[in-house]
C-alpha cells in the first residue's frame, strides 16, 4: 500500500519522489510505503493552511457551526469503527481488542471539542461604570502538530480536535513507524464538510519533516507529544520564531502501595498500567513501590500475574500483550531487559521472547524485583512491557523514591488512609495523580507533566488556550482621565 501526503484538499506525493518504508511490527515484513516529507512538502501544506486561515470561512465560523462539523467528524470516525482498529492494530501491533478502545475516544475527543467551543464564553471585566475589558479568544493561526507512534489515531484526533475546535487550520506530521491510520483523516474530514485546506496532513521523517514543520515562519504553535530528547530540541528549534508550544513528553510514572491499601485491586492496577497498550504508554505505572510489609508478597503475585499475560499476535481477541512498534525498538527495551540483570535487579518474570512468537518485536511481560534508584531501569523510560519494583519502609522514603527521577507525568497511589493519600498527592511531582484509581481520563481536566514530562496543558479550556491569544479590548465607557502633557 502507497501513503501519500494530504495538501489542501488533494492525495499528492512528495515532491522530491522520496519515499520510506514502514514495517508490520508482528512480522517485521515491509507493509507500507510512504511519501517522505521535505521543507518543500511542509511549505505547500503550511501555505495552503495559511489560505484557509486568511482567506477562508473556518476561523470565521461561529463556535456552534463548527461544532456542527466536529461531531460529523466523530460520526465519520465510529463510521469506520472496526476498520480504523484493524490498520491500528496491523500498524502499531496493538491488540485488537485495545485499539478499539482507541477508536472510540478518537471519536469521543472530537464530541468532546465540539462541545467544548459551543459553550465556550469570552472574559468581560468592568471598572465601575467607567470602562469595559473585555477578551476576545482567537485562533492563533496555522497549528503544526507532531504526534508520536504509541495509539497514532488517538494522540493526533487529541490534537486535532481542540486545534480545529479553535479555528487552526493545521498541519499534522504523524510519527513514521505507524503512519497508517492516519491515511483514513483526509476522507473524515471530507465527509463531515471541513473546508478545503483546513486539514493538510504530510508524512516523513522527524528530523526532516518534522523539523521543517517547526522552523517554518508561517506556524505559530506547535503541539507536539513525544520523547524529552525530541522535546528539547523543537523548543530550540523553536525559539527563534518565538512559538507558542505544548509539549507532553516522556514519563516513569510511579504507583505506590502502602500496606494498607486494598492490594487485589491495586495489584488489578499495577499490572493494567504497565502491561496494556503494550506497555508503550506514556502515563504507564513501570515503578512500582511497595511498602516493605507486603513487598515479597506483592512481588510475587505481580509475577505470577506477569507470566500469565497472553503474548501474541495483535489481531488475536484473546491478546493482552501485542507486538512493540518496531525492530529498533524492540532492541532498545532489550537492551534494558539486560541493563536490569546486570546492575543486579531481581529478574522474576519475562525478560525474553515467549516461546511460539519466532518473529516480530514480541516480550514477555517483564517484572523485574529489588530496583534501586540508582540503577538506569528505575531512572530511565523504556516505553515496553518492563515494570520495576523497589520496597520502601516509611511515607518518607515513599515520596523520595517517588520523586527520584527526572520524569514527574502521572502517579498513582494505593492506601485506604485518606489524609495519607492526600498528602501525597500534595508532594508527589506529577502533573496527574489518581487515589486509589487506574488512569481514566476526565477530558475536562488539564493533562500534562511537571519537570522532564513536559510543558504546559491540554485538556478541556487548556487545549483551547493553546490553540488561541487572549486579545485584549479595552473600552472607556466614561471619559477617563488623561494626563495633559504638552500644555507649557
Ligand atoms: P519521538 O520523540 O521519537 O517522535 C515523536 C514525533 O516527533 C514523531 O512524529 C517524529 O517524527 C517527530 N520528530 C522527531 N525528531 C524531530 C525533530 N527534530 N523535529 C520535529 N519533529 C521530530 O517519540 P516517539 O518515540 O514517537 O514516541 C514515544 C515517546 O512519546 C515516549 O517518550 C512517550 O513517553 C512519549 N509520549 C508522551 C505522551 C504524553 O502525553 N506525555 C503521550 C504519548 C507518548
Amino acid at each position: 500500500m502507497n501513503l501519500e501526503h494530504y495538501i489542501d484538499g488533494a492525495h499528492v506525493p512528495s515532491v522530491s519522489g522520496q519515499t520510506f518504508t514502514s514495517l508490520e511490527p508482528a512480522t517485521n515484513r515491509p507493509a507500507l510505503t510512504v511519501a517522505s516529507g521535505d521543507a518543500e512538502d511542509v511549505d505547500l501544506a503550511v501555505r495552503a493552511a495559511l489560505r484557509a486561515f486568511t482567506d477562508g470561512p473556518w476561523p470565521r465560523m461561529p463556535g456552534e457551526e463548527r461544532a456542527a462539523v466536529l461531531r460529523g467528524i466523530a460520526a465519520a470516525i465510529e463510521a469506520r469503527d472496526e476498520r480504523i482498529a484493524e490498520l491500528e492494530c496491523g500498524d502499531t501491533g496493538l491488540p485488537i481488542t485495545q485499539a478499539r478502545g482507541q477508536a472510540r475516544r478518537a471519536a469521543h475527543n472530537f464530541r468532546f471539542f465540539a462541545d467544548v467551543i459551543s459553550s465556550l464564553g469570552e472574559d468581560v471585566y468592568r471598572v465601575g461604570s467607567a470602562q469595559l475589558n473585555y477578551v476576545v479568544r482567537k485562533p492563533v493561526g496555522v497549528a503544526g502538530l507532531i504526534t508520536p507512534w504509541n495509539t497514532p489515531f488517538m494522540l493526533e484526533t487529541w490534537k486535532l480536535a481542540p486545534a480545529l475546535a479553535a479555528g487552526c487550520p493545521v498541519v499534522l506530521k504523524p510519527a513514521e513507524w505507524s503512519p497508517l491510520s492516519a491515511s483514513l483523516l483526509p476522507e473524515i474530514m471530507e465527509e463531515a464538510g471541513l473546508p478545503e485546506g483546513v486539514f493538510n496532513l504530510v508524512h516523513g521523517i522527524g528530523e526532516r519533516a518534522g523539523a521543517a514543520l517547526v522552523a517554518h515562519p508561517d506556524v505559530p504553535v506547535i503541539s507536539f507529544t513525544g520523547e524529552t530528547a525530541t522535546g528539547q530540541t523543537i523548543m530550540r528549534d523553536a525559539a527563534t520564531g518565538l512559538k507558542t508550544l505544548s509539549m507532553e513528553l516522556g514519563g516513569k510514572s510511579p504507583l505506590l502501595v502502602f500496606d494498607d491499601a486494598d492490594l487485589e485491586r491495586a495489584l488489578d492496577a499495577a499490572v493494567f498500567g504497565v502491561f496494556s497498550l503494550n506497555g508503550e504508554r506514556c502515563t504507564a505505572s513501570s515503578r512500582v513501590l511497595v511498602q516493605d510489609t507486603v513487598y515479597e508478597e506483592f512481588v510475587a503475585r505481580l509475577a505470577e500475574r506477569a507470566a500469565r499475560v497472553r503474548v501474541g499476535p495483535p489481531h488475536d481477541l484473546a491478546t493482552e500483550l501485542g507486538a512493540l512498534i518496531h525492530p529498533e525498538h524492540y532492541e532498545r527495551v532489550m537492551s534494558y531487559v539486560r541493563a536490569g540483570v546486570e546492575e543486579g535487579a531481581r529478574l522474576v518474570a519475562g525478560g525474553g521472547r515467549p516461546d511460539g512468537l519466532p518473529e516480530g518485536n514480541f516480550l514477555a511481560a517483564t517484572v523485574f524485583a529489588d530496583v534501586t534508584p540508582a540503577m538506569r531501569v528505575f531512572q530511565e523510560e523504556i516505553f515496553g512491557p518492563v515494570v520495576c519494583v523497589t520496597p520502601f519502609a516509611t511515607e518518607k522514603e515513599a515520596l523520595e523514591l517517588a520523586n527520584a527521577t527526572r520524569y514527574g507525568l502521572a502517579a498513582y497511589v494505593w492506601t485506604s488512609d485518606l489524609r495519607r493519600a492526600h498528602r501525597m498527592a500534595q508532594s508527589v511531582e506529577a502533573g496527574m495523580l489518581w487515589i486509589n484509581s487506574q488512569n481514566i481520563r476526565d477530558l475536562r481536566t488539564p493533562f500534562g507533566g511537571v519537570k522532564a514530562s513536559g510543558l504546559g496543558r491540554e485538556g478541556g479550556r487548556y487545549s483551547i488556550d493553546v490553540y488561541t491569544e487572549a486579545h485584549i479590548v479595552h473600552v472607556a465607557t466614561e471619559d477617563l482621565p488623561i494626563p495633559r502633557f504638552g500644555l507649557g
